[in-house]
């Protein structure tokens, strides 16, 4: 019997896209929204918008109550001990970003900042242009051929000039788990933080800060079915109080005068300006429509839709994918394939798939290519899915052999 998703009838956009006969499979650029979150945006304008932490009227209030109601939801949801630990901010970009202006003074010149070789630009390119600012050594650990994070390696890398330790948890390319456990463990023993981009990894389980032991941990709600504009970033409340305030503005003041201004902790603090309300309110609607779901039962239909990409994929004798993917996508290349010509005749298809260097160009430039395709699954996707693409692909390749 074929492969359907029980979830697929909650998200109206892969409805309406499947009523255009696009097959959506870009789920790691961003994710259809269920029902529940549509529903929870247009109650919160429906209802009366109001601005969160300023005003004393009946909308205000409860525009603020539902917005913390969000940040007591995300805590619990990533396991920080408290909600003071959680972080809005426009995504994981965004975090990132806020991580390395805000814990630039912590460096001298000579520190290191570690990352891996997998990293997507959002999580290279902040930590490059802190280490430019304080002539700082960006140190970047290579992958096994699989695409993990090379542990011996690490180990001898990872060492006393360590400062900061960046790493993605599940790549965007190679999606691979990577041992972060092991690389936390490391860099503590060294007195350096560390930082997880779980962007990619959020999406595919729930994630236990407290278990895991980094120091920060940033992902956007877009990708995990929630509306765009929003980031959390987890900050253990030790390594928040070591954050320098980095973007200044309304409500994250004490006190103020023409000359000087002190400045509340976080995660108000950190907060700046008027905050993407809506969207806050909305991923509390998505985490719990995820909540409702049976999380064994989504696992294992991404687990066996996985299993059904790869197998199709090794069916090509020319078919290299970048590194052996775990979960939920497949990166790779047809040889003597130009990535983008494939990718033009999928399209034409109305295959969604994503083609280019996926936000990651070192990555892509190390493994040798240009470009490549990749074909990304949500919870939504099912079977039907993927024999569409494969059709696709096989006309493509027909046309292009
Ligand atoms: N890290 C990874 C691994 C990603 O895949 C992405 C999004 N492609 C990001 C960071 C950045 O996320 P955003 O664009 O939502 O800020």
């Amino acid at each position: 019997m074929a492969l359907t998703s029980p979830w697929r009838a909650d998200f109206p956009g892969m409805l309406a896209l499947d009523s255009e006969s696009q097959t959506y499979l870009d789920s790691a650029a961003t994710a259809q929204k269920p029902q529940a979150v549509l529903d929870a945006l247009l109650a919160y304008y429906a209802g009366g918008a109001a601005n969160v932490h300023r005003a004393q009227h009946l909308p205000g209030e409860r525009a603020t109550r539902a917005f913390e109601d969000t940040r007591d939801k995300a805590a619990r949801w990533l396991n920080a001990a408290s909600a003071e630990e959680i972080v809005f901010t426009r995504g994981a970009t965004e975090s990132l970003n806020l991580l390395a202006y805000g814990l630039e003074h912590l460096f001298s010149a000579g520190d290191e900042i570690v990352i891996s070789a997998a990293e997507h630009h959002a999580n290279l390119l902040p930590w490059q242009q802190l280490a430019a600012r304080k002539a700082l050594r960006l140190v970047v650990l290579p992958l096994t051929t699989a695409g993990d994070i090379d542990l011996p390696q690490a180990t001898t890398l990872i060492g006393a000039r360590t400062r900061l330790l960046a790493v993605s948890q599940l790549s965007n390319v190679l999606g691979r788990w990577q041992p972060l456990e092991s690389l936390i463990q490391l860099a503590r023993d060294q007195g350096a933080l560390t930082v997880v981009d779980g962007a990619q990894a959020i999406v595919h389980g729930r994630q236990d800060m407290q278990a895991l032991g980094c120091d920060f941990y940033a992902c956007s709600s877009h990708k995990l079915y929630g509306p765009d504009g929003v980031g959390l970033l987890y900050g253990r409340r030790s390594a928040l109080q070591c954050l320098q305030h980095w973007q200044f503005g309304g409500e994250m003041v004490q006190q103020a005068n023409y000359h000087a201004a002190t400045f509340r902790h976080a995660p108000l603090g950190l907060e700046a300006g008027t905050p993407p309300v809506s969207g806050v309110i909305a991923l509390g609607a998505t985490l719990d429509y995820l909540d409702s779901l049976d999380a064994d039962a989504v696992s294992a239909h991404e687990a066996a839709l996985h299993q059904m990409l790869l197998a199709g994929l090794q069916r090509y004798e020319d078919v290299r994918l970048l590194g052996e993917p775990q979960t939920a996508l497949a990166c790779f290349t047809i040889d003597g394939i130009h990535s983008g010509d494939l990718a033009h005749l999928l399209t034409e298809q109305g295959i969604a798939v994503r083609v280019g260097h996926h936000c990651a160009m070192p990555l892509l430039q190390r493994l040798g290519v240009n470009g490549a395709i990749r074909v990304s699954l949500g919870l939504y996707n099912d079977e039907s899915d993927l024999q569409r693409f494969f059709a696709a692909l096989d006309n493509a390749l027909e046309l292009l052999r």
